[in-house]
Formats: structure tokens, sequence, C-alpha cells
């Protein structure tokens, strides 16, 4: 039996959408890819109970008012029903102590549902001079440093204090509440990684591994491959 992953997806007006990098990366890693769309909020409870793990996927910026806040000039497109479903399924998986991984939005998010707040534009909310986060390179490239804390779960899969990822966001996290704590940080500060220290598995990235894996970039395999280990035990143990 493999671990099923349920993954979140984006929507416009006509389609749900989700880059077949996380699909390749679940595959690789030996799960089987669920696509959750949008809209299902009232049967989270059912779906979650059929997951063995969760990972809140990308996409575009969440809505300052799910942490007390208007927008800013610089704010990009929300996608409420996004915010919405995903909220409702982390609170669940949360709860069951199901891992979950939140890549970029998805790492957001993750704070967001658990009390904490974000930079709505790190380029106009930050004094101090900041890297280019919304690299133009193509998404395989690993363009800035992140600074791993040490006795965390990021250390343990990556086994150094230092590794290059790829960056493509423009919001950050500020506020980081507890259970979560942070675990990397790129050079000028900005929060590139947190997990809970309350639960299993639960990790957040700012950066992009499903698509530094279509590299082979070694770190990546390993955070995918920490995470479906993660997912195993949490099946086996529930069934
Ligand atoms: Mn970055």
């Amino acid at each position: 039996m493999k671990p099923t992953i349920g993954i979140t997806s984006n929507i416009d007006s006509t389609a749900h959408m989700l880059q077949n990098t996380y699909i390749q990366a679940v595959i690789a890693s030996g799960g089987i890819p669920f696509v959750i769309p949008t809209g299902v909020e009232s049967d989270v409870e059912q779906i979650t109970t059929l997951l063995d793990g969760l990972i809140i996927s990308g996409g575009g910026d969440v809505n300052p008012l799910l942490f007390n806040e208007e927008p800013l000039p610089q704010l990009g497109n929300v996608t409420p029903e996004r915010d919405s479903i995903e909220l409702e399924l982390l609170r669940h998986m949360l709860k069951l102590d199901k891992p979950i991984l939140g890549i970029c939005r998805g790492h957001q998010l993750l704070n967001v549902a658990l009390g904490g707040t974000l930079y709505q534009d790190i380029i106009s909310q930050n004094t101090n001079p900041i890297l280019q986060h919304n690299q133009n390179a193509k998404r395989e490239h690993q363009s800035h440093a992140v600074h791993i804390e040490k006795g965390t779960i990021l250390e343990s899969i990556a086994a150094t204090d230092k590794i290059l990822v790829n960056s493509f966001h423009h919001q950050a996290l500020k506020d980081v509440p507890s259970p979560l704590i942070v675990s990397g940080k790129a050079s000028d500060g900005i929060v590139e990684a947190i997990e809970s220290t309350n639960h299993h598995f639960v990790v957040g990235v700012q950066w992009h591994p499903e698509a530094l894996m279509q590299n082979a970039d070694q770190f990546s395999m390993r955070l995918f491959g920490a995470y479906m280990k993660a997912c195993t035990e949490s099946m086996i143990a529930v069934k």
C-alpha cells in the first residue's frame, strides 16, 4: 500500500490547475497523488479520513483579511475559494496529526492557519535591503541560499547548514506563532522554512522543491522522501 497524498489546486473562471511537477514529485517519492478541488468544504472530514498526507501547493496571494489586515496596493491576485478549502483541510489534518507539506503559498497559508501573519509585499514592507525573491530564471534554477537552523527536521533532512533554492514569491511570513518554528531563512532574514514542534511532520517551505526535483536536486528528493516516509508511518498507525 502506498500513501494517498491530497494536493490542492488553483482555480480560475474556467478550470482547476495544478503544475505537473507536484504530481510527478509525489509519484517519484512513492505516493499516490489526488488533486483536491475547491468547493468541497462540507466534505473535508471524509476527505481527510481518506488521505495519508496533504500538500498545499503554490499559487497567488493569501487574502490579508485572514490575518486581520486590509489590502495594500501591492497585493496581487487573491483566491478566496482556495483560501477557504485549504484552511479547512489544514485544520482537519492538523487535528488528525497527518503529515502536511506547505509549498510557497501553502507555506504561507500554513502559517496563517495557525494564527501567523504575512508581509503582503516584501519589497514595499521592508526597509532593509532584500534579495530578488521573484527570480526571472527558469523554475529549476537555484537562485538564493537558505540557512538552516540546527536541531530542526529540515536540518535532519539536509544534513548541512545551507542549501540553494529557487524563489517565486513577493509575500513572506511575518509573525510565526507557536507551535511553529522558523527552520530556514534567506541571507536577508526572509523566513524560508517553518515546521511544527507539536506534530509528527508539518513543514512549510517558501521555495518549490517539486520543481527542483526535475533536475534531480538531492535535497529536494530527500525532502519529498522524508515527507513520504512520514505519510507511510501515519498510514500504518491509523489502519
Ligand atoms: Mn525566496
